[in-house]
């Protein structure tokens, strides 16, 4: 058999048939509730992880939505917008368990089904142009599958010459929809949209996009790639480009391929003082950080480099073993490492003052659309205090007015986690078999969780002194023209030299 990439792959060529479904499951974990629970049907529903008068509602079912009930709102709001609100605990295996027979069902109707999370997927239909008629009936033929195992579980459905356009054909109509994109009537659906209305477009970007006097989607499609390239900063306006005249750029992982990375040059005074040389390293960190939260990816390789004056390096490159989004971890794994290292070599440190340079890189990235059910991970703590970080220092425009008491330690219990792996280990094996038959398994025993610890603490903390945050007080803009390197599989280009990031370093002084 043809693999897929024999008829299809990111960025070759441009097909105008909508031959890639997309299905987005309604309601997901509120609706696995209620199917499993007859009694919760029909009712507003809030799933929450812990049974806690102030829980947040991670998961509000269709009726609860109709209300007004959004995801991370606090169980005290939600009562307000609907008193007669219910709550139901998480029950990460059942869904897991469904979602592994949802895959069974797209799978038998499509071999290139690739899972976006727990509740999302893509299915590729290029190589079946002449095995189906109408991939409408296929499509109602999935909703009817899936119903007749779970009766009342509703998705919806886009079909589209291209994955986002397929997944925004899912958001056209919920729940239960059913919404076909085609060359034809493309103009037509865009022009009811609003530019926050694409996944992908926030505040920012409409913004700039505005700003340019593009006002609509519509406008933006017939937009030229070099304007668009102009408004994003580069390859990612021609992706959006390509995304809204049926190109594909979003069907596989591409993050796989992609770095981030800062870096700094050092002052012969700076690499003196072995303090300043330990902050620089937090500050680049924590640099990664902002980008990987603004980004919306988490990373699972970090690399750390070291240039001395002699012009030799000391580099190492760290795996991790769950995708890694702050800075203080970034750095914990860093310093473990190179705390080993010295030790081996019984050498007192390997940030001497002979040190020019060091650059801190990650990659292997996860988008945080496909970690949102990490609200579940045992990272969820972390993860909100960090965009609840960013949001503040973003409201008051000043970098420094809170940070984050990363070293504060405090005891946290936390259930069971729908963690990021579970997609890829919950994928059906070639025998059909379940690939990690764990992930299926209910908790020992709900009542006792697991205890982890949550680190992350919002502080406010006096600023710290300015040197320390020299790169971090760069705007996003002066950060992607200067230090930001994002290099892609085929375009190894590098935004920034180590010159105009020396000079601009100078320019800030
Ligand atoms: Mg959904």
């Amino acid at each position: 058999m043809k693999s897929r990439n024999d008829y299809f792959s990111n960025n070759v060529g441009v097909s105008t048939l909508p031959l890639v479904m997309y299905i987005d499951m309604n309601s997901y974990f509120a609706s696995c509730e209620q199917q499993r629970h007859p009694e919760l049907r029909g009712k507003p529903l809030a799933v929450i992880t812990y049974d806690s008068p102030n829980a947040t509602v991670i998961a509000a079912s269709i009726e609860a939505k109709r209300m007004g009930v959004t995801t991370g709102m606090r169980m005290p709001d939600a009562r307000l917008l609907c008193p007669t609100i219910l709550t139901s605990t998480t029950h990460p295996a059942w869904y897991r368990r469904i979602h592994v027979d949802v895959m069974g069902i797209l799978r038998s109707y499509c071999d290139d089904v690739i899972p976006r999370s727990i509740d999302e997927a893509v299915c590729n239909f290029h190589s079946y142009r002449l095995v189906y008629k109408d991939l409408t009936e296929v499509a109602r033929q999935i909703k009817a599958d899936i119903a007749a195992q779970y009766d009342y579980l509703k998705c919806s459905i886009g079909i589209a010459p291209n994955t986002f356009l397929a997944k925004l054909a899912t958001e056209m109509q919920k729940p239960d929809g059913l919404v076909v994109v085609t060359p034809e009537n493309i103009d037509e659906k865009l022009a009811a949209m609003k530019l926050t209305d694409l996944p992908g477009i926030a505040s920012r970007n409409e913004r700039r996009l505005l700003l340019t006097g593009i006002r609509t989607p519509l406008e933006m499609r017939h937009s030229s790639p070099a304007l668009l390239r102009k408004v994003f900063g580069g390859v990612v306006g021609e992706y959006w480009h390509k995304r809204l005249n049926f190109g594909e750029v979003d069907m596989y992982n591409r993050s796989e391929n992609r770095t981030m990375s800062a870096t700094r040059t050092l002052s012969r005074k700076q690499s003196e003082n072995q303090q300043e040389l330990e902050s620089m390293l937090i500050a680049l960190c924590t640099r990664l950080e902002q980008r990987l939260v603004k980004s919306g990816l988490f990373c699972k390789e970090v690399s750390f480099a070291i240039r001395y004056a002699d012009g030799t390096r000391w580099d190492t490159a760290i795996k991790l073993a769950d995708p890694v989004q702050d800075g203080m971890e970034l750095r914990s794994y860093i310093k473990q490492r190179t705390t080993d290292f010295e030790r081996s070599r019984n050498i007192e440190t390997l940030l001497t003052n002979k040190t020019t340079n060091i650059t801190v890189a990650v990659q292997g990235f996860v988008k945080d659309t496909v970690m949102q059910y990490s609200l579940f991970d045992n990272r969820m703590k972390h993860d909100i205090v960090r965009k609840v970080v960013y949001q503040i220092k973003d409201r008051f425009d000043q970098k420094n007015i809170v940070r984050k008491g990363s070293e504060l330690f405090s005891p946290f219990v936390m259930k069971d986690a729908v963690g990021f792996g579970s997609v890829r280990d919950m994928g059906l094996n070639k025998e059909g078999g379940v690939r990690n038959k764990h992930m299926l398994e209910e908790d020992a025993d709900p009542h006792t969780p697991r205890t982890i610890v949550i680190r992350d603490r919002v502080q406010i903390a006096p600023p710290p002194p300015e040197e320390i945050y020299d790169d971090i007080g760069a705007s996003d803009d002066e950060f992607s023209s200067f230090s930001g390197v994002i290099t892609h599989m085929n375009e190894q280009k590098t935004v920034a030299s180590e010159k105009n990031l020396e000079m601009w370093l100078k320019n800030r002084k």
